[in-house]
């Protein structure tokens, strides 16, 4: 333990996802010995990163605006939605260049340990969102892609059942991804491959 204050700063980072006390006590080091460490550029960008951030009112994507890049761009397959779990997926995914469609960001996913429900995560507004989109912009596919773990393939099958039961037409991404992993820890090429061979819910 240290006194006071450089105490209380390991333990606020310590708090951190992923950050155990160790890495937090050399965070908190690195910040009071390296003088040139920009502490009020840190201070103001967590501030205004609070302030500014928000949540895509469309597909839960994170923006500064009310309407993210992706739904904005007119370029885009309107007519496609692929669905996952957090914002770093949207990254991912698009780092593989393969989609050219839309998502629909659920802010986690089916987990009874957690006491995480379908209507705790963004399934509602899915569901609204399918139902508002007809003629032209009427959904042509929504591809499932939740993170190849139990709580992800828990909310694959809940949606899945779901939205055939609405007669839209759904698909999952091919195995062949690190299971009982997070999607975003997929290289570039097999989570490029596994879009590629998405297969259809029947
Ligand atoms: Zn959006």
């Amino acid at each position: 333990m240290y006194d006071g204050i450089v105490q209380d700063l390991i333990d606020e980072f310590g708090r951190l996802p992923g950050i155990g006390p160790k890495s937090a006590q050399r965070i908190a080091f690195h910040i009071l010995q390296t003088q040139s460490f920009d502490v009020s550029k840190l201070a103001e960008l967590l501030t205004e990163v609070r302030e500014r951030v928000r949540f895509c009112e469309v597909c839960g994507n994170i923006t500064e605006q009310t309407r993210c890049s992706i739904c904005s761009d007119l370029r885009r397959d309107h007519t496609l939605i692929c669905v996952v779990e957090e914002p770093k997926d949207v990254v991912a995914i698009e780092r593989t260049r393969q989609f050219r469609g839309l998502y629909h960001v659920l802010g986690g996913a089916i987990s009874p340990i957690d006491g995480i429900g379908p209507d705790d995560l963004s399934i509602p507004a899915l569901m609204r969102r399918l139902g508002e989109a007809t003629g032209d912009d009427r959904i042509r596919e929504v591809i499932i892609a939740t993170d190849p773990n139990l709580e992800g393939e828990a909310t694959a099958a809940y949606l899945s059942r779901l939205l055939t039961s609405i007669d839209v037409p759904v698909s999952r991404l091919a195995s062949g991804l690190p299971v009982g992993g997070d999607l975003e820890f997929a290289d570039e090429v097999t989570l490029g491959r596994a879009f590629e061979g998405r297969r259809v819910v029947e």
